[in-house]
């Protein structure tokens, strides 16, 4: 039986940092990435919107904030030094309505105190300056905010991990950590691997990991599915950047925005409704087994109690595209149904759930002797997974 230095659960982007990071202060280092499917990035990394987002929306002082910042300058070091495809092509927040503007200010002293490089709050007339289909009262620009396919420098990533000789085992399940005198022990199925260390990054399965592994039931992952529509093709694109909506001050979600990729496609979404399945990239797709995890939780009751008007809204835009086009098209009023190309597409967000009610907002790192898990790492965790690497390593080493 192997002994590893450390073994990285998940091969999506945080997983993948994680092991870079290690070799990065570990030469040589003997590192095992473990991994449920059958290569890298097949979860969330392979299924979002594939913003680099500029750190706008956190509480000050938060994980969340700290490392968005820190971790887009990394990323954007990142993409550059590795020849992958990228722009750095802007976005707009823009309100439409007295209350918005309210929420705008807090979201402008937010982006503020984050110190978002190029923060600028602008007029009507600078929005259609910027983006030509855009309407509203005033909006936030934030030139910083950019595009890449996550999937690509999940899969960059890989191959620099492989060429310095970490090993991969994909299509192999971790069921559980456990500790040993010196150190841990990674059961998988049938077979069983000694670490000195073990950091998971199991994304939708953390909460299923943990507890495996002797942690606590709080909290829960609730699988939220994120569609989007997408629009045709056109000469001109139909935005230059993204255009987002103010959100939800009490949610974790964005909103439907537009934003453009980095192959020139156009997508409107994510929606964010609870789903019973945590790979239902598919209506069809269901899970019993999720479904009672979700539906037993008494988190989620208490959250369908506060958010129910909310989940009906998401419903309607699930089920028709009138709705969710109309949704957009209160801050593109040119857009219509015909925009549409018929593709549909959807990634689903591991969003940790509190037994309160409470959607954990922030990032949740834990760390127990010699196994660290990440236990809520959704949106902007992809922007900031250079940066989340960098602050697991350090607090792995300080823990000894
Ligand atoms: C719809 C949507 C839109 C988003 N938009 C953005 C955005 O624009 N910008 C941004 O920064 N972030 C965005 N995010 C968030 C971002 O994608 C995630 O935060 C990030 O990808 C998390 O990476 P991860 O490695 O933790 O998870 P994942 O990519 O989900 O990887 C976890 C991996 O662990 C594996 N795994 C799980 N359990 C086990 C086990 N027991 N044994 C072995 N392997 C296991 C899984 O198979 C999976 O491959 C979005 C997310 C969604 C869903």
């Amino acid at each position: 039986m192997s002994r590893y230095d450390l073994v990285v659960v998940g091969a999506g982007i945080l997983g993948l940092a994680v092991a870079r990071e290690w070799l990065a202060r570990h030469d040589g280092a003997h590192v095992l990435v473990v991994e449920a499917e059958a290569g890298v990035a097949a979860h969330q990394t392979g299924h979002n919107s594939g913003v680099i987002h500029s750190g706008i929306y956190y509480q000050p002082g938060s994980l969340k904030a700290k490392l968005c910042v820190e971790g887009s300058r990394l990323m954007y070091d990142f993409i550059a030094e590795n020849d992958i495809a990228f722009e750095r092509c802007g976005k707009l927040i823009v309100a439409l309505d007295r209350d918005e503007l309210a929420r705008l200010d807090d979201l402008e002293s937010r982006g503020r105190a984050n110190q978002v490089v190029g923060l600028r709050r602008i007029g009507a007339e600078e929005i259609r300056e910027i983006e030509p289909r855009a309407v509203g009262l005033a909006a936030l620009h934030s030139p910083e905010t950019g595009i890449v396919d996550y999937a690509q420098v999940a899969r960059a990533i890989h191959r620099q991990l492989e060429a310095a000789g970490v090993e991969f085992r994909f299509g192999t399940r971790a069921e559980s950590v456990s500790a040993t005198s010196d150190g841990c022990r990674v059961h998988l199925g049938d077979d069983v691997v000694d670490a000195r260390r073990a950091i998971t990054c199991a994304g939708l399965w953390s909460d299923r990991l943990a507890q495996a592994s002797g942690g606590g039931a709080d909290p829960r992952i609730v699988p939220f599915r994120g569609g989007y529509l997408q629009l045709r093709p056109r000469t001109e694109p139909f935005v230059r950047g993204m255009i987002y909506p103010v959100p939800d001050p009490t949610l974790p979600f964005l909103g439907v925005h537009i934003t453009k990729h980095i192959d020139s496609s156009v997508s409107l979404g994510p929606t964010a409704m609870m789903v019973p399945s945590r790979d239902g990239y598919t209506w069809r797709k269901f899970s019993a087994r999720d479904a009672w995890q979700t539906g037993t939780w008494p988190g989620t009751w208490r959250l369908a109690r506060r958010y129910w008007r909310t989940g009906i809204h998401e419903l309607s835009m699930a089920s028709s595209r009138k709705a969710f086009v109309r949704e957009a098209a209160r801050y593109a009023p040119g857009l219509t149904v015909d925009d549409l190309d018929g593709t549909v597409h959807a990634g689903i967000r591991a969003q940790a759930l509190g037994r309160d009610g409470a959607l954990v907002d922030d990032f949740v790192l834990a760390t127990d002797g010699a196994v660290t898990q990440v236990r809520n790492a959704p949106s902007p965790a992809a922007t900031a997974s250079l940066a989340i690497a960098r602050e697991m390593v350090d607090r792995v080493l300080a823990s000894g």
